[in-house]
């Protein structure tokens, strides 16, 4: 196949760039029209752009801690730390930072580059920063990778986490902008990239992905990505979680999207920012070992470790490890 296709009815004139090269400019047409492609040749496309700007045997691995949990005031439907559901997440202080290098020094020697430090917040109070710098600081030490998922920040805040040594900073957009308001109303889209320009005016990798398999449409699959790839500078980090049902949010029950049209999510997304990591996220624990084969063929190239992802699990440490064994897949340094 070439490396370009027409996209849309016979004869529109809309190309797909399959070269791999880092663009800015991609359309609605040209993302659906990879969503469409025969599962094989999207495949093909997406692993031999994969191998442009990456070891396809390599795999990134982070370790998340939820360094505090419950009783956030946003409604994000699908999360069990929303105070808004009655999910059985009892509302925890911030850890001490001690246990929380503890962890990290634990997550290193299990074999982690990064270490990612969520809080349920929907932004950190100052007081609150300080103790996460100081928990960045600790962190940075060891000789990881420092990552954290705090919420919405302020410029001043950005500019605090950045020189405490703080490497990316996580802020998810979700779904696509059409979709958003089912999903949550306590803050908008424009709220999450507000935020997202601040951690990059700061000098701070940015790990930015969504969620699918909440009953959104293939069309806000292709927007989500639109939304991704269009921005000024890709994501470093671009983590696609398959929707964790749980008990008490209001997306605990619904159809379970079908794993080949994650694989394509990922396949998409992979394309779309050839240059990026494309984290396999949450819910790997409900995925067949066969997918996530799917999804390294794809693209994925990088993965939480741990029996924990914040409050859902995750596969065990050495189911993990088995399966990247099998699939002659080592960590990345
Ligand atoms: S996803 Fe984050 S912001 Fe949304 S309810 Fe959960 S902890 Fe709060």
């Amino acid at each position: 196949m070439n490396e370009r296709f027409a996209a849309g009815a016979p004869g529109s004139g809309a190309a797909v760039d399959l070269s791999g090269a880092v663009r800015h400019d991609w359309t609605r047409g040209q993302v659906r029209a990879l969503f469409c492609l025969p599962f094989p040749d999207l495949i093909f496309h997406a692993q031999r752009i994969h191998r442009l700007h990456f070891d396809p045997r390599e795999v990134q691995i982070s370790t998340l801690l939820s360094i505090k949990t419950g009783g956030c005031p946003e409604d994000c439907a699908y999360c069990p730390q929303s105070a808004h559901y009655a999910t059985g997440v009892k509302a925890e202080k911030l850890m001490d930072a001690a246990a929380v290098i503890a962890e990290a020094q634990a997550a290193k020697r299990a074999g982690a580059s990064r270490f990612c430090m969520g809080a349920a917040w929907r932004n950190p109070k100052d007081r609150d920063l300080d103790a996460v710098c100081t928990m960045v600081e600790g962190v940075k030490a060891l000789g990881l990778e420092t990552c954290a998922t705090l919420g919405m920040l302020t410029d001043a805040q950005a500019r605090r986490l950045k020189d405490a040594g703080l490497d990316y900073y996580n802020h998810n957009l979700d779904t696509s902008p059409e979709f958003y308001d089912e999903i949550i109303t306590t803050r908008t889209y424009r709220d999450r990239l507000d935020t997202l320009d601040r951690v990059r005016a700061a000098g701070i990798n940015v790990c930015c992905g969504g969620i699918v398999g909440m009953g959104e449409s293939r069309e806000d699959r292709v927007g989500m990505i639109v939304a991704l790839a269009t921005l000024p500078r890709h994501p470093e980090s671009v983590p696609i979680n398959m929707l964790v049902q749980v008990e008490g949010t209001p997306l605990a029950t619904g159809t379970v999207l079908d794993p080949l049209e994650f694989v394509r999510t990922i396949a998409v997304a992979r394309i779309c920012m050839p240059a990026s990591v494309v984290r396999l996220s949450a819910g790997r624990e409900d995925m067949s070992e066969e997918t996530q084969a799917l999804c390294f063929v794809a693209g994925a190239n990088s993965i939480f470790y741990g029996p924990k992802l914040l409050t859902t699990s995750n596969p065990g440490r050495d189911r993990d490890l088995v399966l990247m064994d099998r699939l002659g897949l080592t960590p990345m340094e």
